[in-house]
């Protein structure tokens, strides 16, 4: 199978390059044949080829079964047409509705909370994202100088996809998944997203099923994130849950991420670019290298290939070693390690 990897910007030239060489490493190891070809975007591709999102980007990655993608750094971008946020673009176009981001605790690590495992799968083409809730234009505009108006789309199809995709993975792990909407306030919108929740429930009685307020939820996620297995949400809520659940046991170099849709799957983690700490070697590699095992999981699922998933197991092994004895660990983990120093740690602790 084809990877694609693509680095991103600031620490993306940081993580990435690491990341593909844990997963080169468990590929040789498990003898999955992969081919991985790496594709210009953001800053670089911008400097050298005068666009960040090359114009063969995306028939060359439709070729692929999936991809790595570094964090990018769009705000820093030039002002001009040519300098885009490739990310929504990807996400849109592959249609990778759902956006699978992870929160656990590991006892070596300070965090707020100790026990926490659990997973927010959050809606990843509609709600309140203006870059992407639309075919044409922006979902968000100005009629007047004094009033800007954002339009929310919720559909049944994006919200009952986004569900099946979090029953199924509720099913692999505790067999609970927790809807999270406001369908109090948002009659209409939220409503039709607990609408498919409630209809797919049906299908799925050994997963139990629940539902909390988004307010209640956000509360209760400080309180108490044990009770949680699986979370599915709509976008904008999901995009800040997600933050708020990698506070919870350690920050955003915790915060893997996946984005999967109905042929190709995405890893890229939750965190931004980070230039305040880019081209030092102190970037924390957990959550790109996590991301990466993700998408082994991915393709090794959708794909039926079982080196795939022996892949991604062994990255989750090798990775839990080196958090639990505190190997080579970044500084944002308390550690004086480096992000290269992590990585060969991990790739040492492959096959354990
Ligand atoms: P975006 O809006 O693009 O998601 P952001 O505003 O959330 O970006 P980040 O770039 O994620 O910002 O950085 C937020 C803080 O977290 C910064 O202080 C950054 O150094 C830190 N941070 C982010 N990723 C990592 C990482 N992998 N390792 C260590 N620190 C990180």
């Amino acid at each position: 199978m084809k990877i694609g990897i693509l680095d991103g910007d600031d620490i993306g030239h940081e993580i990435v390059p690491v990341t593909a060489e844990v997963m080169k490493a468990a590929a040789a190891k498990t003898g999955l044949a992969v081919e991985w070809e790496h594709l210009p975007i953001g800053r670089q591709a911008y400097d050298t080829l005068g666009t960040t999102l090359p114009e063969d980007t995306l028939p060359r990655l439709e070729a692929m079964a999936g991809w790595i993608l570094g964090p990018i750094g769009h705000m820093a971008y030039p002002k001009v047409p040519e300098a885009t946020n490739p990310h929504p673009i990807l996400r849109k176009h592959f249609d990778l509705f759902a956006n699978i981001r992870p929160a656990k605790s590991y006892t070596t690590l300070p965090c707020l909370h100790q026990g926490v495992d659990l997973v927010i799968v959050r809606e990843n083409n509609e709600g309140f994202q203006p870059d992407r809730n639309v075919v044409a234009g922006c979902g968000e505009f100005r009629p007047t100088h004094d009033v800007t108006i954002s339009v929310r789309v919720i559909t049944r199809a994006g919200s009952s996809k986004v569900a099946r995709a979090a029953f199924e993975l509720a099913r692999t792990r505790r067999k609970h998944l927790t809807a999270v909407h406001k369908d109090t306030v948002f009659k209409l919108g939220c409503g039709m997203f607990a609408e498919e929740c409630r209809k797919l429930a049906k299908e799925y009685p050994d997963v139990t099923y629940d539902e909390a307020i988004v307010d209640t939820f956000a509360m209760r996620l400080v309180m108490t994130p044990q009770r949680y297995d699986v979370v599915v949400t709509t976008n904008m809520f999901g995009d800040i849950l997600t933050d708020e659940a990698a506070g919870l046991v350690g920050g955003l170099g915790m915060a893997a991420g996946l984005s999967a849709g109905p042929r190709h799957a995405m890893a890229q983690a939750t965190h931004g670019s980070a230039p305040d700490i880019a081209g030092r070697n102190i970037a924390n590699p957990y959550a790109m290298v996590m991301s990466g095992k993700m998408l082994f999981d991915w393709l090794g699922r959708h794909h039926r290939s079982e080196p795939a998933l022996a892949a991604g197991a062994m990255i989750g092994r090798a990775v839990e070693h080196v958090v639990e004895h505190r190997l080579s660990l970044t500084p944002d983990l308390g550690g004086d390690g480096t992000t290269t120093a992590m990585a060969e740690a991990i790739i040492a602790h492959l096959g354990i």
